[in-house]
């Protein structure tokens, strides 16, 4: 089975680990009869309690099971911190087969888990997991984010993640060509999934001229039946379509070696995490190639801040509107970029930082 992940590091002890990343929190979770065995971090509750998915997979090992949860629960830290939100980073993952290893007891058994953090994580749903299993959890845990409308969630999240990436591309427009409306620009969209169809209406909407990639044609069709105009491109010819934007919105890592020299834009702004293969390197190598790199953190927010929105009471207009703040933060990771001479992901890393900070040294940590 093919991995999430990079080979984690083995040098290291798991504080040690910890302390590295600054994590505050790693609860390992067993459980004997329901075959349970899960690993929940909480990296930083400065600015609120943690948030993130779980995410159920078959890890070929714990500490590669580790690696990721420690990696994505940083991430969901900078994440909120950026888009603004009263919360903090977190994230769960399951080892396990999603396909033949579900159980209502085992998914019952892990919301006593999340639930004995006593909401200083909170969960949501993430790769591997559906909707039926968040309602499990939330039987033993009311810290359970992103359920549906009809159990007084907020619903499916990916339109608003969608119109974040949109706002967010009209911002990076701006800046690279002169102008906020995307008629008239090409852009190439890898995934036809739930943000991309949400992303092609808008983009179909403003005059954009779209190429759309999947490795599934069923949706591939649905889409064209929905949008004619919308040019479709076989999954490894979307990195040479002749385009001006690229928005990856299936996988991550797809910004790399092999695909950088083939991908002619001048922005890449989508939906998916992780974009960057090496953030270091290929963050580097995006700007010395004149591309503006829209960090994924910061252009896919929209889904977390309808969740956050949830806590609240629930407000939709409200989400949206807030959601609408990536486009001006957006501008000014651009801005801060260009004026410091440095990469668009690094930019986003320390204006999410200096949020942290900032409550932290005012006492107004969570
Ligand atoms: P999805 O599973 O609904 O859609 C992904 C699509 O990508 C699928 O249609 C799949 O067939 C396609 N795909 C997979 N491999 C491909 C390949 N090699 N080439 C072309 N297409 C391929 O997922 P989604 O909810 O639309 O999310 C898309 C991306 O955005 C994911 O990386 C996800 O982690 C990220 N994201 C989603 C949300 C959200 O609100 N849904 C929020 C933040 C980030």
């Amino acid at each position: 089975m093919a991995t999430l992940t990079a080979t984690p590091p083995r040098s290291q002890s798991i504080t040690e680990r910890m302390a590295e990343l600054g994590h505050e929190e790693v609860l390992f979770c067993q459980d004997r009869v329901t075959g349970l065995r899960a690993i929940i971090a909480v990296h930083n509750t400065t600015l609120g309690p943690a948030l993130g998915g779980t995410r159920m997979w078959p890890y070929a090992s714990e500490a590669e099971a580790l690696h990721d949860v420690l990696r994505l629960s940083r991430g969901m830290t900078y994440k909120s911190a950026l888009a603004g939100l009263d919360l903090g980073g977190g994230k769960a993952v399951i080892i396990g087969d999603a396909r033949t290893q579900k159980t209502e007891a085992m998914f019952r058994r892990f919301g006593r888990f999340v639930d004995s953090l006593n909401g200083r994580y909170i969960t949501a749903e993430d790769v591997g997991m559906s909707t039926a299993d968040m309602v499990n959890i939330r039987k033993e845990t009311k810290h359970v984010a992103g359920l549906p409308e009809e159990m007084g969630g907020s619903g499916d999240p990916s339109p608003f993640t969608a119109y974040g990436v949109y706002c967010g591309m009209k911002a990076a427009a701006m800046k690279a060509f002169g102008k906020e409306s995307l008629s008239g620009l090409k852009v190439a969209v890898q995934g036809a999934g739930n943000v991309g169809r949400h992303l092609i209406g808008h983009l179909v909407q403003e005059g954009a001229k779209v190429f759309l990639t999947d490795i599934h044609d069923d949706k591939l069709a649905a889409i064209k039946a929905e949008h004619a105009a919308v040019e479709l491109v076989a999954p490894d010819a979307i990195y040479d379509v002749d385009m001006d934007i690229y928005s990856p919105c299936a996988l991550g890592a797809t910004v790399n070696d092999d695909t950088l020299p083939r991908l002619r834009c001048a922005v890449i702004a989508g939906a998916a995490n992780n974009q960057l293969a090496d953030e270091e390197v290929h963050g580097q190598a995006v700007m010395e190639r004149g591309i503006l790199y829209v960090p994924d953190f910061l252009i896919n927010a929209g889904g977390i801040i309808n969740c956050a929105w949830e806590r609240k009471g629930y407000d939709r207009k409200a989400a949206l509107t807030q959601t609408e703040g990536i486009h001006d933060t957006t501008l000014t990771i651009l801005r801060m970029s260009a004026e410091e001479h440095i990469p668009t992901y690094l930019a986003a890393n320390r204006m999410a930082e200096q949020r942290v900070r900032s409550m932290a040294e005012a006492g107004l940590a969570f």
